[in-house]
C-alpha cells in the first residue's frame, strides 16, 4: 500500500481530462479509471455503465469490488458527506467525527488498493476533478484517507469550456431535456471559477512536489513536453506513451467510470494542434461573451489566458 500513488486530475470538467486520463493509462505502471467519484452513483443507476459497455456488476475489472449493494450505498454516502462542495467548510476545519473519518479512510483505501491490484499498477489516475460532487476530494484522499496524492490541475481557456457546455446544453434543449440556456451559462461560469479557485488554493497549499498545473492547450500543442513534465511530477518515465502519441496511435479506454460521458468510445487519440485559437471570444454569442467577461475572465487571466 505504501507504494501506491494517486495522480488526481483536478479542475473543471470539459478540460480534456478524459483524453489525458486515457493517455496516462497507456503506461504499464499506471491504471486510469476516469471519474471515480461517480462510481457509487453510476453503479446504482440502471443506464450508466462502465466504459467497456458492461454494467459495473458484470464488468471484469469492477465486479469483485463490492460484496453487495449495501457496500455500494455506503461508499456513495460517505464520499458525498466528505467530498461534496457543501461539506468543504467541515472538511477544511476538520470537523467530521472520528467515526466518519475512519469509515471514509477504510472504504477509500480499499477502493484504491483494489484498483491498483486489478490494474497491476502502482499509480492510479483518478480524474474526478473538482466540480460540486468532488470539490474536496483530493484534499480528503490525502488528509483523511492518508493516500499519497499528487494533484494535477488541468486548466483550459474558460471560454472554450463554456462554449462546450453551452453547445452541449443546447443539444439537450433540442432533445427537450432542458430549457434554461441562460442559467446554464451563469452556472457553468461560476462553477468553472469555483473549481479552479478551489483547486489552485488547496492544491497550491500542498507544495510544488504535490501540485502541478497544466494547460490543456499545451497538451495539444506540445504533447511531448507536457507529458514529460507530468511524468517528472509523478516520477514515472512516460517515454513509451510519448512515443505512441508521436506516432498518432490510438489508446484503449479500458474500464473508466463515467463511460456514458465519453459515449463509450473504445479508443481515443490526441489530435495535435499547432496554434491556439486566435479568436477565443468568437465561439460565444453576445450574451455569453458579456457573461464570461464579467464573471470569468479575471480568473482566466490569472490562469494565463489573455483577452
Ligand atoms: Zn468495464
Amino acid at each position: 500500500m505504501n507504494d501506491l500513488t494517486v495522480l488526481y486530475i483536478a479542475g473543471y470538467g470539459r478540460s480534456g481530462s478524459t483524453v489525458l486520463d486515457v493517455l496516462l493509462g497507456g503506461h504499464p505502471r499506471v491504471v486510469s479509471v476516469g471519474e471515480l467519484v461517480f462510481l457509487g452513483s453510476d453503479w446504482q443507476s440502471e443506464d450508466r455503465k462502465c466504459a467497456c459497455g458492461e454494467p459495473y456488476e458484470n464488468c471484469p475489472f469492477w465486479k469483485g469490488l463490492f460484496k453487495d449493494s449495501r457496500e455500494v450505498n455506503s461508499l456513495e454516502r460517505v464520499v458525498r458527506d466528505i467530498e461534496h462542495r457543501h461539506a468543504l467548510p467541515r472538511l477544511l476545519f476538520d470537523s467530521h467525527s472520528e467515526e466518519e473519518k475512519r469509515d471514509y479512510r477504510r472504504r477509500t483505501r480499499k477502493l484504491f488498493e483494489y484498483i491498483a491490484q486489478q490494474g497491476r499498477a502502482d499509480l492510479v489516475v483518478d480524474s474526478s476533478k473538482s466540480g460540486r460532487q468532488a470539490a474536496g476530494r483530493f484534499w480528503a484522499l490525502k488528509n483523511i484517507a492518508g493516500l499519497d496524492v499528487r494533484v494535477l490541475h488541468l486548466v483550459r481557456d474558460g471560454r472554450a469550456a463554456l462554449r462546450s457546455v453551452v453547445e452541449k446544453g443546447s443539444n439537450w434543449a433540442l432533445e427537450g431535456h432542458i430549457d434554461e440556456k441562460r442559467w446554464l451559462g451563469t452556472q457553468t461560469t461560476i462553477g468553472w471559477v469555483l473549481a479552479n479557485a478551489i483547486t489552485w488554493g488547496l492544491g497550491g497549499s500542498l507544495g510544488s512536489d504535490r501540485y502541478h498545473r497544466v494547460k490543456f492547450e499545451d497538451l495539444l500543442r506540445v504533447p511531448e513536453k507536457t507529458l514529460r513534465g507530468i511524468g517528472d511530477f509523478v516520477d514515472v518515465n512516460l517515454g513509451a506513451v510519448i512515443r505512441r502519441v508521436g506516432r498518432d496511435e490510438f489508446f484503449e479506454v479500458g474500464h473508466n467510470v463515467g463511460g456514458n460521458r465519453i459515449r463509450h468510445k473504445q479508443q481515443i487519440h490526441l489530435r495535435k494542434t499547432d496554434t491556439p485559437n486566435p479568436h477565443p471570444w468568437s465561439g460565444l454569442d453576445r450574451h455569453h461573451q458579456i457573461l464570461f467577461a464579467t464573471l470569468g475572465q479575471w480568473m482566466n487571466q490569472k490562469l494565463g489566458y489573455s483577452w
